[in-house]
């Protein structure tokens, strides 16, 4: 009876090509292997209307209830006997020795390798070439690996969508990757077997795009936190005997330290862009490629941006914060007992109004912007515009962030920094370090919109070459002076 209800109804052969994927066409697939990701397989496989088989060294030991009923739970030999063609194995590598008795049994199937890699520095072959080795009758698929036993059980809508898929038999990857899609997933086609080693380290990878950017703002953090800490607090601390102010530590100094970083975090977003423009401007030609530390930090520059946002809405809420201080509270208590006292009141003073208004309008302006640009940098959003949309909102809305920001920074300063006081120690305040980078990349654009220079840009980019580069009129000037 079993044997009838496995068996399907239509063959492969006869089902229609746009047959709807709940069916009872689908042929039964095996996974060896009763495990987490075996279970999390199985309610996946059976939620598309596939019939599943689990293979397990002992069936006994599985606890009822823990597969749903449609599984048929069986010993490897059974599961793989029922497998039409296709057989998980969803067991540990190091096992794979233990199923060389299925060896025959599993000729001419499709084996899928689920495996992960162990480390990330593994030399020799991959896990999926290894289980090729030991079976040499099937066809090895490599793929599901970087899939999570949450996001199988997640559902079609949630969780990572994409299945990297990998093998060197095209038929054997084409029933993988229609298997993939009646699962809901979106099969990417990795190649054939020899990428393996690099789907089997994907999922141990952790954010390889972002390390150069977090150790960039970092540091840019410890900079100017060092350097708040050594201008406002340990050398006025030293200098003037014992003037404590190192309970600025916890707030004030981070509040100082975030906006300067976010502020050099946006600029440097916007500089190898500006790099890369001037050296194609130098050498005449887009056809050369960039040193690859451009290349690198071209590639990070959203990264950098989502950084730059991060301590920018950070310093937006600590600034929020400043009132609740209990330090806030005991100064203004103090100069309002002082002022009643003295019977004098606080002066209105405009310049200090507009000024106060003035940076935190831009302030506020500017961290709107930023999140706009940290928005449209999410794929699901990006992916809506078009090019022109797209490059307007990055590097239009990019500039108009940058320069709001520098604006902020710059109404803060106000003309604090053409007095002697703003320099104790001979250290400026950071502030005015932090708007170098910015306004180097402010000015530099501007040149690069200047007509004549734009102009050239342009054609660069278009695909003219200067004489000097050009390969196709070097021929010529060769051939027609005759130079060997
Ligand atoms: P698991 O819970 O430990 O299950 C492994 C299963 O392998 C066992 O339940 C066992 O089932 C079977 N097995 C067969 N021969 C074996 C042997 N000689 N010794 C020990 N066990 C043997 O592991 P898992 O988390 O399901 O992972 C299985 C595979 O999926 C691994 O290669 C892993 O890298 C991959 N994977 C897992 C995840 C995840 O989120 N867990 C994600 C992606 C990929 P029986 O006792 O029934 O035979």
């Amino acid at each position: 009876m079993v044997e009838d209800m496995t068996t399907p109804l239509l063959s492969d052969s006869e089902a229609p090509a746009d047959a709807l994927p709940v069916c009872l066409t689908s042929p039964t697939v095996a996974i060896l292997g009763s495990g987490d990701f075996s279970r999390s397989l199985a309610l996946r496989l059976v939620a598309s209307g596939v019939r599943v088989v689990v293979g397990s060294r002992c069936v006994n030991r599985i606890p009822s209830g823990l597969f749903p009923d449609a599984v048929e739970l069986r010993n490897q030999e059974g599961a793989v006997s029922q497998a039409v063609c296709l057989v998980f194995m969803a067991v540990f590598p190091e096992h794979y020795c233990s199923l060389l008795g299925l060896q025959s049994a599993l000729a001419g199937k499709v084996l899928v390798d689920v495996s992960n890699g162990a480390e990330m520095n593994i030399h020799g072959p991959s896990n999926a070439e290894r289980l090729a080795e030991l079976f040499p009758d099937s066809l090895v698929v490599k793929g599901f690996n970087t899939v999570s036993t949450w996001e199988l059980q997640t559902g079609a809508h949630d969780g990572s969508r994409q299945v990297m898929i990998c093998s060197n038999s095209t038929e054997g990857k084409k029933k993988v990757v229609q298997l993939a899609r009646q699962m809901g997933f979106h099969p990417v086609d990795m190649g054939g077997l020899s990428a393996a080693r690099e789907i089997e380290v994907a999922p141990l990878r952790l954010f390889p795009s972002w390390s150069g950017p977090v150790v960039v703002t970092f540091l840019l953090f410890l900079f100017f936190y060092g350097y708040g800490f050594l201008r406002g607090i340990l050398l006025p601390f030293l200098a003037q005997g014992g003037h404590n102010a190192f309970y600025r530590l916890a707030l004030d100094l981070v509040n100082e330290s975030l906006p300067a970083v976010a502020l050099v975090t946006l600029a440097l977003v916007y500089f190898p862009g500006l790099f890369a423009a001037w050296l194609q401007l130098w050498r005449g030609t887009k056809y050369q490629r960039f040193p690859s530390w451009l290349d690198n930090w071209l590639q990070r520059r959203k990264q950098l941006g989502l950084l730059s946002f991060l301590c920018a809405a950070l310093h937006g809420v600590y600034s929020l914060c400043l009132p609740l201080r209990r330090i806030t509270l005991h100064r203004l208590v103090n100069t309002a007992y002082r002022q009643v006292k003295a019977g004098t009141e606080e002066p209105w003073d405009e310049l200090g109004v507009w000024r106060s208004d003035l940076y935190l309008s831009c302030g506020v302006l500017g961290l709107g912007v930023l999140s706009l640009l940290a928005i449209t940098s999410l794929p699901t959003v990006g992916n809506t515009l078009n090019w022109r949309e797209f490059t307007f909102v990055q590097s239009g809305l990019g500039y108009i962030a940058l320069t709001l920001s520098i604006m902020h920074t710059l109404f803060f300063g106000w003309d604090f920094a053409f007095h002697i006081e703003a320099y104790p120690f001979y250290m400026p305040p950071s502030y005015l370090l932090a708007v170098v980078v910015p306004c180097i990349v402010l000015v530099c654009r501007c040149f690069l919109l200047l007509p004549c220079i734009f102009t050239r840009l342009t054609r660069i980019r278009r695909g003219w070459e200067s004489k000097r580069n050009c390969p196709v009129l070097q021929h010529h000037y060769v051939v027609a002076n005759g130079i060997p």
